[in-house]
């Protein structure tokens, strides 16, 4: 029986604002859409946080035992620099900076994206479509939209019509603006604004003759509005409605509310039933954003290559770090965190590690059905990491235990209580186990100096200087393990 039928999991709805009962429109299935990246630059931490926040979600989808479509998209055209109507296509600026073709940045920062979230572990989406790639598709849907006279076309640039469309729906339904309020607040248009209202957004924008990113449209040359792509992709491969939207917290508006709108508009049925949005990584108290400078790079972690660091930490040490705050948290970036989450880290992998060698006894003195269920009830209520973390160093207490013989449990117990551990650590959360040769280089290389040196001095039969060299390193907590291969060692 497939996990999902005995676990109800409950998902946070940005669009109630409430918890909520998770009831897929099709027994077994999930189609869930996320915003990818506008691919202009290279993706610091902040991004990779609001990407593994549903990373892990898709993990535990599929641990459940429901078959997920998957769908994030890249954002190769139309995102422009203010988030608005106005400004240089951020690509395309890109492009003239760097005297480059606009598909060559894309292509830089596309597999950047992607080495990066290799580096962390993720899995890939289903299906990963481009806004280039569905120009035709955005221009239907914006025909539609004229044909229900919901936008308007002013000198080759179609808007779509906001006071209009809340004549009989409801825009701000995601964000909880009123709609009134908004035009009470803003300045009068300055007279250079095409549209009838500021709160009308561009579907499609006329190309002035220096945009190089431009398309044929029946309404002339241009490009599309930055919204409309999801609106193409999501439900072109999920469906006029489909499970589950999601997104970084900035996009609820006016991304995701234009989003909403624009589907309504186009198919007359709301597209999402579950609106997801992941809190930020921030740095200094501050958001991580690139315009700042406010941020760190991956790279920059791996390497250790940043003031803020103290030394390089593995990709995986800081995917640990991240899943130990509630995706809906805002979660703050510093050293001394990271570095306490790499003990940890290291703590959980070394119990792991002694698992194998754990013993069966002939009865349980442990309940591992209730702790295994605990475990599920921290997922299932609202995908809550940090509290199965917790649950996942009870486990390591029980680990302990079990060798120093002060707990039992059965063989089927011993089995499923693997099977558990592993499942939770490695398929949901998508931690990797590195040895301390991946966390650093460096250090690895000094400790097999040092191992190489006690060789030496054992076969001069120096047994003073071997045991003080064992000994030192035992003090820093670096294990020395003589085998028939040779001396291994481990960071406790
Ligand atoms: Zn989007």
């Amino acid at each position: 029986m497939e996990l999902y039928k005995s676990q109800q999991l409950i998902i946070y709805n940005s669009l109630s604002n409430k918890k909520e009962d998770f009831v897929p429109l099709t027994e077994g299935y999930v189609g869930m859409y996320v915003c990818g990246p506008t691919v202009y630059s290279n993706v610091h931490l902040g991004n990779v946080r609001t990407f593994l926040s549903f990373d892990m979600i898709f993990r535990y989808f599929k641990h459940l035992g429901y078959k997920v479509r998957y769908v994030r998209n890249i954002t190769d055209a139309g995102h422009l620099e203010n988030d608005a109507d106005a400004g240089e296509d951020r690509i395309a600026k890109k492009a003239r900076l760097e005297e480059l073709e606009p598909m060559e940045v894309v292509q830089q920062y596309t597999v950047d994206f992607h080495n990066v979230l290799n580096e962390f572990n993720f899995l890939p989406p289903s299906i990963e479509p481009t806004a280039t790639g569905h120009i035709v598709e955005q221009i239907e849907i914006i025909k539609t939209i004229l044909d229900k006279r919901l936008a308007y076309e002013v000198n080759g640039s179609v808007y779509f019509d906001v006071l209009k469309y809340n004549e009989s729906e409801h825009y701000g339904i995601l964000s909880g603006r009123n709609i009134e309020d908004a035009i009470h607040n803003t300045r009068a248009l300055d007279g250079q604004s095409e549209k009838k209202n500021p709160q009308d957004f561009a579907l499609w924008k006329r190309a002035q003759p220096e945009h190089i990113m431009r398309w044929p449209s029946p309404w002339g040359v241009g490009f599309p509005g930055w919204h409309l792509e999801c609106t193409a992709m999501s439900t072109k491969y999920l469906g006029d409605q489909f499970d589950i939207h999601g997104g970084g917290m900035d996009l609820k508006f006016p991304h995701h509310e234009c989003e909403i709108a624009q589907a309504q508009a186009n198919k007359g049925v709301t597209p999402v039933r579950y609106w997801m949005h992941g809190n930020m990584l921030t740095l200094n108290g501050k958001k991580m954003a690139k315009s700042t400078g406010n941020n760190i790079l991956p790279g920059e972690l791996i390497s250790g290559n940043n003031d803020i660091l103290s030394k390089p930490f593995a990709a995986t040490v800081a995917r640990f770090f991240m899943l130990q705050a509630h995706y809906r948290s805002i979660l703050d970036f510093s050293n001394d965190a990271l570095e306490a989450a790499e003990r940890g880290y290291f703590r959980l992998m070394n119990a792991v590690n002694a698992l194998n060698n754990l013993r069966s006894s002939d009865t349980s003195s442990i309940d591992l059905a209730a702790w295994k269920q605990q475990c599920y009830d921290a997922m299932n209520d609202d995908f809550n990491t940090p509290i199965l973390i917790a649950h996942l160093f009870e486990g390591v207490k029980y680990i302990n235990q079990l060798k120093e013989g002060k707990a039992t449990l059965t063989e089927a117990d011993l089995k499923e209580f693997k099977e558990t551990i592993n499942a939770f650590i490695f398929d949901v959360l998508g931690l990797e186990n590195v040895s301390v040769q991946d966390t650093s280089d460096k250090l690895s290389g000094v400790v097999e100096m040092l191992v190489k040196m006690r060789d030496d001095a054992r076969a001069n039969k120096d047994w003073a200087l071997s045991d003080k060299i064992r000994d030192e390193l035992q003090t820093l907590g670096i294990q020395l393990k003589d085998g028939k291969d040779g001396t291994t060692f481990s960071v406790n």
